[in-house]
């Protein structure tokens, strides 16, 4: 059953809180305001305010958000989604700065990319590929514990010169278990040491069998600091997105999923969020998590204004009301009423969640407070 704090109930009906408990407590209920009570504990005291009861659920507030089916015929191949993952020191965050680098499509800046949270390559043929730009397990499993996955291929970081560790194979569950293709890429090739057929051989004994072997799993031989491998370990990429068929209808409003969001100073809340499907305009109202706002502006990876972005593109965006949650979902709807309703909707569910969960870590049960 939904219950309700008294407070919140107060709030909702635009009375004191110690109205609430009075009236609570002509009816034999003692609960002080930061207590919860029942739905239909909480019914009996609005009609006692002469109040109309309208119980909104999940369903009601939300429903027609997801609602969008794209056909067939206006699906259009789509840039695939990466996150880099390996073993500590194998060369994650060097190779996603390769990455960034070996980008042809250059900002004004001096090609300078600013760091937003998720990245575009453009080698100047194929598909561009997007990655998220924070390395490592804990982003990739949280977004997925969040019911949120963004990721459509992971990379594979494996040193040369260590070869499969603990986290290359942590790594692997966390990608087998989301059903996320691996592309490998043996990194430190520079080095004397590097050995890549071991890479490959130990990689077999934890069910990535790579191309050489017989198996479907690229492998790419790099070195993250000679910036050697970085176009192939691309193109690998695209190929991978290839098979996968990944596909996207740029015509409808878009959707997608906060990567990382701040409050900055001077321009309030920032979310980078990753468009997934259709595409995000200036102007649009949207929703992300809790949080809602108009499209006040969209900052692309190199810090450049943009009018809008299509799916599979990470972008900043101004406008929103607080700062969303990473792995929050975000979409465009109608109109600011719906926006602010459902945002208030969810702000309301997440403080009473919190009210509920510290009452319970005070050790009061629901039977305490009849
Ligand atoms: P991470 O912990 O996986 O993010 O690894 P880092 O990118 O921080 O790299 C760890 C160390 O390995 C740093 O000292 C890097 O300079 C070095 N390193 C990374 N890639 C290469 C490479 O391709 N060749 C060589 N020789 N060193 C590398
Ligand atoms: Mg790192």
């Amino acid at each position: 059953p939904d219950n309700i704090t008294v407070q919140e109930l107060a709030n909702r009906m635009a009375v004191r809180g110690a109205e609430v408990v009075k009236t609570l407590m002509r009816s034999g209920v003692m609960a002080t305001i930061n207590q919860a009570i029942d739905a239909d504990t909480a019914e009996l005291v609005v009609a006692e305010f002469g109040q109309k009861v309208k119980r909104v659920s999940d369903a009601d507030v939300e429903e027609g958000i997801e609602g969008i089916v794209d056909q067939a015929g206006d699906l259009r191949p789509r840039a695939p989604v990466v996150t880099v993952m390996g073993h500590v020191d194998h060369g994650k965050t060097s190779l996603l700065d390769a990455l960034r680098e070996s980008n042809v499509v250059k900002g004004e800046a001096g090609g300078i990319t600013q760091h937003i949270g998720a990245y575009r390559v453009d080698i100047g043929h194929g598909m561009p590929v997007a990655f998220i730009d924070t390395p490592g397990h804990a982003a990739f499993t949280s977004m997925r514990a969040r019911g949120a996955s963004v990721t459509d291929v992971v990379v594979l970081v494996v040193a040369a010169d260590d070869g499969v560790m603990p986290q290359t194979v942590e790594a692997i569950r966390h990608a087998k278990a989301a059903g996320v293709p691996i592309v490998v890429a043996i990194n430190k090739m520079d080095k004397p040491e590097a050995n890549p057929e071991r890479v490959k051989t130990e990689l077999l004994n934890h069910e990535v069998v790579v191309e050489d072997y017989g198996g479907e799993v690229l492998a790419v031989p790099v070195s993250a600091v000679a910036r050697t491998g970085i176009d192939k370990l691309i193109e690998a990429l695209q190929l991978q997105a290839e098979l996968l068929d990944l596909k996207a209808n740029p015509e409808r409003d878009a959707q997608g999923t906060i990567v990382e969001a701040e409050l900055d100073r001077g321009r309030g809340a920032v979310a980078t969020v990753l468009v997934q499907n259709g595409t995000l305009k200036v102007g649009d109202i949207v929703i992300a998590g809790a949080q809602w706002g108009r499209v006040r502006a969209l900052v692309d990876d190199r810090g450049a204004p943009v009018e809008q972005a299509g799916p599979s593109t990470p972008v900043e965006i101004l406008g929103l009301d607080g700062v969303p949650e990473p792995g929050d979902k975000l979409w465009v709807v109608d109109n600011e009423k719906r926006a602010r309703d459902v945002a208030e909707y969810r702000q309301r569910k997440k403080r009473e969640q919190s009210q509920l969960g510290a009452a319970a870590a005070r050790g009061t049960t629901l039977e305490d407070m009849f």
